[in-house]
């Protein structure tokens, strides 16, 4: 028997909760938790006008933490080797 997948409601699916684009997102909220409903909200929702300060913003903040990771990371290993 086939149904309508879980999430987008219009892909046909069998044996399975979702077509093959929302299992990836599946996916990604799995691995990304709450933030892929935040990046959802700030990218896609606001008006196309803002739409590109909420990417930038985005991949700003994304670009920060990254930074900052890999700073704390060389830190602990120079740290490991004293
Ligand atoms: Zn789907």
């Amino acid at each position: 028997m086939v149904f309508k997948c879980y999430l987008c409601e219009k892909e046909n699916i069998f044996m399975t909760y979702y077509c093959v684009n929302c299992r990836r997102i599946k996916h990604l909220i799995n691995l990304y938790g709450n933030r892929v409903y935040d990046v959802l909200e700030k990218v896609l929702v606001i008006s196309e006008t803002e739409e590109s300060d909420g990417i930038e913003d985005v991949i700003n903040n994304d670009i920060k933490n990254k930074r900052e990771y890999i700073n704390k990371s060389i830190k602990e290993h120079i740290n490991k080797k004293k």
